[in-house]
């Protein structure tokens, strides 16, 4: 007679790989009160515009067929607008999947990726995922990337140096200047990703600007999205500009078919003259609300870094939960990175004002009279 085994009661019965199961389990942020502002993700506070969510409800009627495979429209434009050929531009399922592309077509086990700490709450996992490990480099006391130090950091196990300006969650820029000396000093053949989720809301002139780099370096790639800016976030959409070879790469590592027809066609209107223009304008309000956020932070006492996303950063260290629980109870949901900080998305300018009113009477003590 055959023995039948009882299955392991438990969720442990098929061997994951043990780096992926000591990942932490992905818990959703808390949703806004009725009342309340969603502070917690940098979305765009304004609504979609009519001529966006017409050609979104247009492309509806397609949806019994695949959509096209590299989104060759959406990449013809964007070519045009960058100047440079088509192949030399990706679409991604947002930019995070274009993230986990290039890490996964460049580091694998044994291989190092290299970035600021913190940054970008999402790098961590992606290297993870591709196998490869992560060497972190500790941000400069302004809150900006150390790149004389990340480039220090570059090992021949190195394979991809990502830099993130704005950087994510603090708000700083990397110069020009800064980045050309990186590029300068490390190694030709290492993979180098400019993540610039938010450069349409720069405002600081030294800031660095991948468009002006393209096609200068031969290991340089450029990574750009629809969500923040263009408010597209629930579409996942977004894009990278780098050379051919690389990109062939990172396309091969992508889930096949991701990049819906939706959401390329909602990319597409927002592309449109009439239509971009307005959704400028409004990052230009969003940018001008940071900075006067931003200054009356600083002026309550609040050492918060330089801000040129749409976000702002308190450095509330050992606080940070106590902080923003009470943010929470006045209805304002914001990222907390404890033992770090508080990430702090600038939404509708209603939002501002209780902000302000709570945060006036947190500062900490040991600021207080530190006006800068
Ligand atoms: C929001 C963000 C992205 C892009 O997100 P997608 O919605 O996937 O395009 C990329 N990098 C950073 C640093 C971000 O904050």
């Amino acid at each position: 007679m055959e023995s039948v085994t009882a299955p392991e009661p438990t969720g442990a019965s098929v061997r994951l790989r043990p780096e992926i199961a000591a990942l932490p389990p992905y818990r959703q942020g808390r949703p806004a009160p009725a009342d309340g502002y969603k502070l917690s993700s940098n979305e765009n506070p304004f609504p979609p515009l009519p001529g966006v969510v017409a050609a979104v409800a247009a492309s509806a009627n397609e949806i019994n067929r695949y959509p096209d495979a590299t989104a060759l429209t959406l990449r013809e434009k964007l070519a045009d607008r960058y100047g440079v050929s088509a192949d030399e531009v990706l679409v991604g399922v947002g930019s995070v999947s274009l993230l986990a592309q290039f890490i996964a077509a460049a580091a694998g086990p044994g291989d190092e990726v290299v970035y600021s700490w913190r940054s970008f709450e999402a790098y961590p996992g992606l290297v993870t995922v591709a196998g490869a490990t992560s060497v972190v480099v500790g941000n400069r006391d302004d809150h900006g990337h150390d790149l004389e130090a990340m480039a220090a950091a570059v090992t021949d196990r190195t394979r991809v140096a990502i830099v993130c300006s704005p950087n994510n969650p603090t708000g700083v820029i990397v110069t020009a200047a800064e980045f050309e000396a990186f590029m300068a000093r490390v190694p030709r053949d290492l993979l180098v990703l400019l993540d610039e989720a938010y450069i349409e809301f720069v405002r600081d002139e030294a800031s660095v600007d991948g468009r002006t780099l393209i096609g200068r370096h031969p290991n340089l790639v450029m990574l750009r999205t629809f969500s923040k800016a263009y408010g597209l976030a629930g579409l996942r959409v977004g894009y990278a500009i780098g050379p051919v070879p690389i990109l062939d790469a990172a396309h091969s590592t992508a889930i096949p078919l991701g990049v819906t027809g939706t959401a390329t066609a909602a990319a597409l209107a927002s592309l449109e003259p009439a239509a971009e223009a307005e959704l400028l304008e409004r990052v230009g309000v969003i940018a001008a609300r940071r900075d006067r956020l931003r200054d009356a932070l600083v002026a309550q006492g609040w050492p918060v870094p330089q801000a040129q996303g749409n976000f702002v950063w308190l450095p509330t260290g050992d606080a940070t939960a106590d902080v923003a629980e009470r943010l929470f109870e006045a209805g304002l949901v914001t990222r907390a990175f404890p033992p770090d900080g508080i990430r702090v998305s600038v939404g509708e300018e209603e939002s501002v004002d209780t902000l302000l009113r709570i945060l006036g009477e947190l500062v900490p003590a040991s600021q207080e009279g530190h006006h800068a």
